[in-house]
């Protein structure tokens, strides 16, 4: 039987960070990371942006070369499964029957992309945008397609709307909600997506659930709405969030539901298990002190930091101020902060320029800011948001007082 040091499951944004991070700590011990996909770990955010627009070739998606792993002393095992932990003999099973042990285990499996389960659901041409294959999948059937539905409205939908826009397709996006981006920002700015894409040719409809998937030779050929209506489409792209690949440490004991549990160091219940990234809820001094799930890549990178400390003794506490992006069209929005549970929101410069900001309070203190094409804004409310700074809401609307100024 193999046996690891640390042992990495998931070689995602942050399983891979995890391992780069050991070393960079002169971490001497052995590491080894196995993962179900079987690519070289790789950038997983161009998916929906410039790779699916054939902007970014695959060769500059892994994050480093073979060699460069094989110099760090990291082994990858990859396209392969984990299925069991037994935490008391420090061991893992995979899905093709070996046993591998281990000193410290860091989880770091993200999540599987939630499916449709309505009638055609497994229709070909119905797809959802996690992996590489995902995407290969659909780069090859894109040119016999002509119209898309997307469904979700949230950041992935939009951006694969976005970029199939771009390449000429038709698109309806279909929202169950009564706004885009419901789930992570305020309502001003789900609107100016939402014209964004309109501008864009995209049909918008909101508060619309997808009733079935109607298909025509076994292909999808169209997306039935409740009152009855076909909206045609060869393909039909799922963004309905993702469920944490967590599974095999619940069966294991540890604790959670929406993900695992983990402390200020990433440990889990389990002895010497960590979890990091997607699948990971902690609390958050950015959510009150809530236990949140994040899923970003700046989160995937600090705790993958934190773990990696944490396993050679370290006490550092996971408090990473969260950010986060998206590219569509030509905006560019960047995200500071968790705006949950805001209660009041500053817009700063004028939506109908395209560069402003939108600036979320609780309480009267700034919380997030989500600013679209306004890097300075970005950059400077940071501050902010670290410092759980308490400003006047007319001096956070009034672009000629630089938020820096407001830090204290
Ligand atoms: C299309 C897309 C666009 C995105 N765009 C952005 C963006 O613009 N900005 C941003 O901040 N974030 C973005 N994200 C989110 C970001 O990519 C994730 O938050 C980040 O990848 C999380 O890292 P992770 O290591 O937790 O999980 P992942 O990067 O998902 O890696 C998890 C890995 O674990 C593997 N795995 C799962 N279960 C097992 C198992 N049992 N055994 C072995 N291996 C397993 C998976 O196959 C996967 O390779 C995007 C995500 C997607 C899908």
């Amino acid at each position: 039987m193999d046996r690891f040091d640390v042992l990495i499951v998931g070689g995602g944004h942050g399983g891979a960070q995890a391992a780069m991070a050991l070393r960079q700590q002169q971490f001497e011990g052995s590491i080894a990371i196995v993962g179900e996909e079987p690519e070289l770990p790789y950038e997983r955010p161009p998916l929906s942006k410039e790779y699916l627009a054939g902007e970014k070739p695959w060769e500059r998606m892994p994050f480093r070369t073979r060699e460069a792993w094989v110099e760090r002393r990291v082994e990858l095992q990859l396209g392969r499964r984990v299925v069991s932990v037994d935490p008391g003999a420090h061991r893992v099973r995979t899905a093709d029957g070996a046993e591998i042990g281990y000193g410290s285990l860091i989880w770091s499996t993200g999540g599987h992309p939630r499916r449709l389960t309505c009638e055609g659901h497994d229709l070909a041409g119905v797809h959802t945008v996690r992996c590489r294959a995902d995407v290969d999948q659909m780069m090859r059937e894109l040119p016999d397609v002509r119209e898309t539905v997307v469904i979700g409205g949230g950041y992935i939908g939009l951006e694969a709307a976005s970029v199939l826009t771009k390449l000429g397709k038709k698109v309806t996006i279909l929202e169950a909600m009564d706004r885009l981006l419901a789930r992570v920002a305020g309502e001003p700015l789900s609107r100016f997506f939402e014209a964004e894409h309109r501008a864009h040719g995209v049909d918008v409809r909101l508060g619309v659930t997808a009733e079935a998937v109607v298909g025509k030779d076994g292909h999808a050929a169209g997306v039935r709405l409740p009152d009855g209506s076909v909206v045609p489409a060869q393909m039909v792209i799922v963004g309905i969030g993702i469920i944490p690949a967590v599974e095999p440490l619940l069966a294991a004991g540890a604790e959670g539901g929406n993900g695992v549990r983990v402390d200020g160091q990433c440990r889990t219940s389990l002895p010497d298990v960590f979890a990091i990234g997607d699948c990971a809820e902690h609390r958050s001094p950015f959510a009150g002190g809530d236990w949140v799930r994040l899923e970003s890549v700046q989160n995937a990178h600090d705790q993958a930091a934190v773990a990696a400390k944490a396993v050679m003794g370290g006490t550092d506490t996971y408090a990473a101020v969260p950010w986060f992006w998206s590219n569509q069209y030509d905006l560019r929005l960047q995200t500071v902060g968790l705006s949950r549970d805001h209660d009041a929101v500053v817009q700063r410069g004028d939506r109908a320029s395209r560069s402003f900001s939108l600036v979320y309070l609780r309480d009267g203190v700034v919380i997030a800011l989500d600013c679209v094409n306004a890097v300075r804004d970005y950059a400077q409310g940071r501050a902010l948001v670290a410092g759980h700074v308490r400003a006047a809401p007319e001096q956070l609307a009034d672009p000629s007082v630089p938020l820096k100024s407001l830090a204290g």
